[in-house]
């Protein structure tokens, strides 16, 4: 299958900036040939002058270059006149942004104080009512000169005071006409911001950046693609603004911002990017720096693709087709491999580190969620009995040493596959790199019983990689494969957001039947393995654990949103595949959380509303029984679990 698509970046194969027009936002312009811009935006009441100020200061400090912040209402547009000059009394210039939702008033004032404004084309005009209506093209486009009306205004002032506009759209808040035409998908994204920008462009107005924000990594990144996609047809530019919404916190948020805003970044796609974390601020801007520094920037391929060669489509999740072999492939969950053969020795310490504890006094074998399926020993001796469901891979001629050969599998390199042909064993892991597709791969089509472990040799090179998975689908191969890649773990935060890049970007494409990471560091045992289990429920592959859906906060927050947040995770952290939504508004929170089974939403100062999926179960409940509540509503649906001791 060949499907006749434009690209959507500027290589599939090389690191190639995509390129788009310059926009100046204050004097610190983005896009064109600009660094990839760092912002974040503050939590504070804006109404609250000197600690907007302050928290933007320590943003500044940590490398933001740009601070938004929030204008619910025209008070807090006004009010950021004063929260500039106080930054430039004491020698801040950095622009500003302001957020919008809802408010035209407020954007047009506040457009004419900062530097740029953002608004959302599911709310600036719209309120949402939840409706399906049918519409014919006459009423569609009626309902296009309605925006024009509303909008115009705002442009005028941007275009005459040089302020510039970000046209964001937010996968949880699309107006009822783009749901009702396009449905909850990322072409209605797409069209939700185009909308918007043809108006500005009937007007001559192009200081423009785009984004298409989702707290669901894959739908943000095809909405981002089919964005670039559509721009192309219509002659259209403009530099993006990336960002995962509602990434949550710690780990999981950054691993979730890594694999959403890296899966683009890698292929050159971004001008700008925030990361949202359930956190201060200014913790955000270190990661957003880091995720533009784990880029793999090197390409060791050097063949190219075009769009005619792809066998995927881009825009649409599909995994990529291949035979089940044992528990690995076909419609088998991604397998995560633990690798073993760096420990000293392997032993039951070893294995509880992965989340596989025996338990002497009961004579059995304890599993967590994340227990990975299989280990690799290398050339190992293993000193205890391996529980049956946890396969055990090691390098061949360790293998032919095995007595019993039962769950214990060969891995061979390509100087070894002459060797296939003489084996009786039910799994065979061929471990191939990118490159050997030609002199490897054919000889290997007769067997069935073999997995490829595409190893990294060419440094993470998920491009290479990706040309791989590529050849095989064009030459109608469907081994399962297994990704490898090789780090040296210097410093454990920039190793966890380089692995959620170069693994995140192939399994957002429906790449890999497997993980697998080798480390020079066998202390890291219990972190790798969190990390690849992270990665895959990121990329939403794989479940392993809770999903929490929080928003970052901002000057609407109703509740302080990290102790809450730490407090619904104590209680719910071991319902497995629940996604519970935490969001500081009314006013936004229960769009941005379209995707939670459960949602816990701030209505009111002390005041929570709660919701199963979309639908309000509890409203204004005091807040102090409102997590109470909550694990109540969890438990009358049958989704609750006691926890485990
Ligand atoms: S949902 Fe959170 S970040 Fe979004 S507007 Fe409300 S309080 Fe602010």
């Amino acid at each position: 299958m060949t499907n006749p698509i434009s690209l959507y970046c500027a290589s599939l194969t090389k690191y190639k900036r995509y390129k788009t027009r310059e926009v100046f936002v204050g004097k610190i312009p983005l896009g064109g040939s600009n660094p990839i811009r760092i912002q974040s935006m503050t939590t504070t009441d804006t109404m609250d002058t000197i600690a907007t100020v302050e928290q933007s200061i320590r943003m500044i400090k940590t490398g933001c270059e740009y601070v938004r912040i929030t204008a619910p209402s025209i008070n807090e547009a006004y009010n950021l006149k004063h929260i500039k000059d106080e930054l430039h009394k004491r020698g801040y210039d950095v622009p500003l942004i302001a957020d919008i939702h809802f408010t035209p008033n407020a954007a047009e004032a506040a457009a004419k104080i900062v530097e740029k404004v953002r608004i959302n084309p599911g709310n600036y005009i719209d309120k949402k009512k939840f409706q399906q209506i049918e519409y014919t093209n006459e009423q569609y486009n009626a309902e296009i000169a309605r925006i024009r009306e509303r909008f115009s205004p705002l442009v005028n002032i941007c275009k005459i005071h040089g302020t510039a506009m970000r046209i964001g759209t937010n996968h949880g808040s699309l107006s009822d006409r783009i749901m009702s035409r396009y449905g909850d998908t990322p072409l209605g994204m797409v069209e939700s911001a185009l909308e918007f920008v043809r108006i500005c462009e009937e007007f001559d107005f192009h200081n423009i950046v785009l984004s298409m924000k989702s707290s669901n990594t894959r739908v943000m990144v095809q909405a981002y693609r089919l964005l670039i996609n559509k721009m192309e047809a219509e002659g259209m530019n403009y530099p993006l603004h990336l960002g995962v919404t509602e990434a949550g916190d710690g780990e999981d948020g950054r691993i979730k911002s890594a694999v959403g805003i890296g899966t683009l970044l890698n292929d050159g796609i971004g001008d700008t990017i925030r990361v949202s974390l359930t956190e201060p601020p200014e913790n955000e801007v270190p990661v957003a720096i880091s995720i533009t520094k784990s880029i793999n920037k090197h390409s060791y391929n050097t063949q190219s693709l075009s769009a005619k060669e792809l066998p995927y489509n881009p825009f649409e999740y599909q995994r990529r087709k291949s035979d089940r072999v044992g528990s690995i492939g076909g419609s088998e969950v991604i397998r995560v491999i633990a690798d073993l053969s760096n420990q000293a020795q392997i032993g039951y310490e070893q294995l509880s580190e992965i989340g596989a504890a025996y338990l002497p006094d009961l004579d059995k074998w304890n599993f967590s969620d994340q227990t990975p399926d299989f280990v690799f020993i290398g050339d190992k001796k293993i000193w205890i009995e391996i529980p049956n469901n946890i396969g055990v891979i090691a390098n061949y001629q360790s293998w032919l040493t095995f007595k019993t050969q039962n769950n214990i599998f060969p891995l061979l390199k390509n100087e070894q596959i002459n060797k296939i042909k003489d084996l009786n064993t039910k799994l065979i892991f061929v471990e191939i790199s990118p490159n050997d597709f030609q002199n490897v791969i054919l000889k290997l089509a007769d067997f069935k019983n073999i997995i490829l472990v595409l190893n990294s040799d060419l440094q993470n090179d998920s491009r290479a990689q990706r040309k791989f998975f590529i050849d095989l689908m064009n030459n109608q191969l469907v081994f399962p494969v297994v990704i490898k890649n090789k780090y040296s773990i210097e410093n454990i935060d920039e190793f966890r957001l380089s692995a959620a890049i170069d693994f995140g970007n192939l399994l957002i494409d429906g790449f890999g039947d497997g993980v697998w990471i080798k480390t020079n560091d066998a202390k890291k045992l219990t972190g790798i393995n969190r990390n690849l289990f992270g990665i895959l429920q990121a990329s939403r592959v794989r479940i392993s654990k809770t999903e929490y859906i929080a928003c970052p906060s901002c000057g609407r927050t109703l509740f302080d949103l990290v102790d809450v947040t730490n407090d619904i995770r104590k209680r719910t952290e071991h319902l497995k595949g629940v996604k519970i939504g935490i969001m500081g508004c009314i006013v936004n929170g229960p769009g941005e959380m379209a995707d939670a089974d459960y949602g816990y939403v701030g209505s009111g100062p002390g005041k929570i509303t709660l919701y199963r999926s979309k639908e309000v179960v509890r409203r204004n409940i005091p807040s102090k029984y409102a997590v109470d509540e909550l694990v109540g509503i969890i438990k009358e649906d049958g989704n609750w679990v006691e926890k485990l001791k």
